[in-house]
């Protein structure tokens, strides 16, 4: 099963990627993830993202779909996989259906996550990731010593969750984002699901979608 995770940023695609990843046994990716460990690593991807990163803005599709294609070659399997955060624009889902067609694979479904913008910007601002095993959750899920739940990391905010950075980033998902939402939709492979919700609700609606047929 090959799934990708639509969502404004702070919606909960690394939450519920990784939950729906480890249920179904795919493997999965957040290009965010990838992108800030590049930018702790100096490497050339890394010195080319940080200032686009810093500005809340889209890193280019050329580098992105570079990125995923290098990705897709060492990682996909028939086991399949979840993107959190590709194809984030309309030139990357076309890049991501040439992969998939010159291969005679398919996507099973696009998830799309709602959540409303006063939402967001809360969690933004309580947001917290661990640089080691690249947990993210709430400041309030972390341990009684302020370390990652997962790991024991030294968690911490993300450079990039002020307000006004989520700001930009919410106008780049509306202006880029959305219309790759339309067209899984006309795909007829988007599942919607609102995931205001307790995490472990949200997870068990998608996985109750994704296992239904969509029309
Ligand atoms: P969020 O969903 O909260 O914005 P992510 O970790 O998914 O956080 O992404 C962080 C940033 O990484 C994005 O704002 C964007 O700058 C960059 N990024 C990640 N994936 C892509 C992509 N597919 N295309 C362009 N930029 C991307």
């Amino acid at each position: 099963m090959r799934v990708v995770l639509l969502g404004p940023p702070a919606s909960g695609k690394g939450t519920q990627g990784r939950a729906l990843a480890r249920h179904t046994q795919q493997t999965y990716l957040s290009t965010g993830a990838l992108l800030r460990e590049a930018v702790e690593n100096q490497t050339e991807i890394g010195q080319t993202a940080e200032p686009i990163l810093q500005r809340g803005e889209y890193v280019s599709d050329p580098l992105m779909c570079s990125i995923l294609a290098d990705w897709l070659q060492r990682n996909d399997s028939e086991k399949g996989w979840v993107l959190d955060g590709f194809p984030r624009t309309m030139p990357q889902a076309q890049f991501l259906d040439n992969w998939l067609g010159e291969r005679q694979l398919r996507l099973h479904a696009a998830i799309s996550l709602d959540v409303p913008f006063e939402e967001l910007l809360s969690r933004v601002s309580g947001r917290v990731e661990c640089p080691v095993c690249r947990w993210s959750g709430q400041r309030s899920d972390l341990t009684r010593s302020n370390r990652c739940p997962q790991c024991d990391g030294p968690a911490h905010s993300r450079k990039d969750d002020d307000p006004e950075n989520f700001r930009s980033r919410y106008q780049e998902y509306e202006r880029f984002t959305v219309p790759v939402v339309t067209y899984y939709r006309e795909e007829g492979i988007l599942i919607k699901v609102s995931a205001s919700a307790p995490k472990p609700a949200v997870t068990k609606e998608i996985l109750r979608q994704i296992t239904q047929p969509t029309s």
